[in-house]
């Protein structure tokens, strides 16, 4: 059993630390907002005042918050109170420059530190099947990786510091290219008077093949488990695809790399959340393209 602090306990935070809690951990857990620290009480996390007293008798910490600005104030507040040898797992995705200032807040105070963001929804954070990538030294990586397995179904340590922040947003940068290919594609079968069915029945073995068209479907019919089928219900929201499109492109831009398919994703995206999809599914895009936003 471990001592571990949890810091940000919304949508992804409470059901990780749920699994935590199951697998034997004891768990620390704090969050600004009231109704977020019952449903973590309930899963049997152990809620503290703030997160100062969250990380006090904690080997590891590990933070699930919004955005890059969250996560280096968290760190400013508990890195210089933390236990000695402690390690830090932040596992919000941030943008990779501020994920390097936090791996150099930690390394001032001495402490181990993992950046480690995630893909695979609250769905995966649920049934613990995440696949977390993680950026930090071999010896950070190796005390991470016991505590991250009873969330995750895979852990990939994708280099040095930031690497995991880098590798979520390339990822992301291909999901939402190619949620727009596929989308566009069905729209296109539409206007020809070609069945969804049809479509996907060749596209799904043919070189058209891909995850946002096999595993996520942005039609309703051929696979039952997508969105789709939901009226378009989360799963992924479009807000949370154009927070990691702009985060790419924030790299992009700070890196020198060519991405005008990036670009013009983040932009139909920022289009499609500004007509009010924003809280809907990344895959209702393809209303957006029909000419309707939702
Ligand atoms: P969320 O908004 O539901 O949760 C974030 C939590 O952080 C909130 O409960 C908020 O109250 C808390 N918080 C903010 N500042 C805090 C502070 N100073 N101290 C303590 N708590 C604080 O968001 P989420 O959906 O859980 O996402 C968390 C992170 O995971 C984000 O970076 C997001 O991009 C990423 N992510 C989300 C998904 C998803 O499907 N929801 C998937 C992969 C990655």
């Amino acid at each position: 059993m471990t001592t571990i602090a949890f810091i940000g306990l919304g949508n992804m935070g409470n059901p990780m630390a749920a699994n935590l809690v199951k697998a034997g951990h004891e768990v620390h857990g704090f969050d600004l907002v009231p109704e977020n620290l019952t449903i973590a009480r309930e899963h049997g996390v152990t809620v503290m005042a703030n997160a100062v007293a969250a990380v006090k008798g904690a080997e590891i910490v590990i933070t699930m918050l919004p955005a890059g600005k969250h996560v280096l104030s968290v760190y400013e507040d508990i890195a210089p109170k933390a236990e000695k040898g402690a390690l830090f797992i932040d596992s919000s995705t941030i943008d990779v420059d501020s994920a390097r200032k936090a791996h150099a807040i930690a390394a001032k105070h001495g402490l181990l530190s993992v950046d480690a963001p995630v893909s695979g929804g609250t769905g995966g954070a649920t049934a613990g099947t995440l696949t977390f990538m993680a950026g930090g030294s071999a010896e950070a990586f190796a005390k991470a990786e016991p505590v991250l397995k009873p969330m995750a179904g895979r852990i990939v340590h994708c280099g040095d510091g930031g690497a995991g922040q880098a590798a979520k947003i390339c990822n992301n940068m291909i999901l939402g290219i190619s949620m727009i290919g596929v989308a566009e594609a069905f729209v296109l079968a539409e206007k020809l008077g070609l069945s969804h069915q049809a479509l996907f029945d060749v596209a799904s073995t043919s070189s058209g093949q891909c995850w946002s068209l096999t595993s996520y479907c942005p039609v309703p019919g051929p696979v039952p488990a997508s969105p789709a089928n939901r009226d378009y219900k989360p799963g992924f929201a479009a807000a949370l695809m154009l927070k990691d499109l702009k985060l790419s492109q924030e790299a992009a831009q700070g890196a020198g790399a060519v991405t005008p398919l990036g670009a013009e994703a983040a932009q139909l995206y920022a289009l499609f959340n500004a007509q009010g999809g924003g809280s809907t599914d990344f895959s209702g895009i393809i209303n957006f393209l029909r000419g309707k936003a939702s």
